[in-house]
């Protein structure tokens, strides 16, 4: 099977579009439809897939998992109505609010890095956890002074970051050319494009994530808790 086409890491902030169906798989509890070119966001980097439908001439497709697996793209679900035939255009419906909603907690794990960079604060990033249920970044670092009076500083520079309104926008980069310019080179899989994310000219990191076009558009930005665990730092946080 092809390799499908990450049209979301070129195109972030669309939702609507067209690909052609490569297969359709039908398993005991739900078909699988796999397109040369995908919008839907499979789950990977600590997001949540999306869901949505794909439309044909003669059926629709209800999504409601996508996972990639060795380069391809698996959108999971069941037709609504008819089925897909290989070869045929179908049309691409991301359902918007879920995206944004996921955009918006995965840019906020972003601008809590970036938070903690202008606070000066040396610690590196381990792991994001940008789902609705409980967001968080951990870090390797160790909290000096009182936890919660960090807590109120990371959260007041968050609100400046935000109040900042950086555009976002990308590259996309060979590995050498990240490292060259001081980049850990992200532990994806090797079929996906490496692409470096930036939030106006402050920031930047390796992300294949969907984020906000305007850091605005997050809103309020809440730091839930700032806990040592260990020799990692938890910071979690919501977005309102
Ligand atoms: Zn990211």
């Amino acid at each position: 099977m092809n390799n499908t086409r990450l049209l979301y890491m070129e195109s972030m902030w669309q939702t609507e579009g067209e690909a052609t169906v490569e297969a359709v798989i039908p398993l005991e509890d739900k078909t699988i439809v796999v397109l040369d070119q995908t919008l839907f966001y499979a789950q990977g980097g600590g997001q949540p897939f999306d869901q949505g439908t794909i439309e044909g001439a003669k059926g629709v497709f209800r999504v409601n998992e996508v996972r990639f697996m060795e380069g391809v793209v698996k959108h999971g679900g069941m037709f609504e109505s008819g089925s897909f035939e290989v070869g045929e255009k179908v049309k691409l419906h991301v359902e918007p609010a879920r995206r944004a909603l996921h955009s918006r907690l995965h840019s906020g794990g972003h601008i809590v890095d970036m938070a903690l960079k202008r606070l000066g604060l040396i610690w590196k990033p381990f792991k994001g956890y940008h789902f609705p249920e409980g967001p968080y970044d951990e870090y390797v670092g160790t909290i000096e002074g009182d936890a919660e009076a960090l807590r109120a500083k990371i959260e007041a520079t968050c609100a400046a970051v935000i109040a900042d309104k950086a555009e976002t926008w990308i590259e996309f980069l060979p590995a050498g050319e990240l490292v060259a310019r001081g980049y850990d080179v992200p532990p994806i899989a090797p079929e996906k494009p490496l692409r470096l994310v930036h939030y106006g000219e402050e920031f930047a990191m390796p992300c294949g994530g969907t984020h906000v076009k305007c850091l605005a558009e997050v809103g309020t930005l809440r730091i839930r808790k700032v806990k040592q665990d260990k020799d990692h730092v938890r910071v979690a946080y919501e977005v309102a």
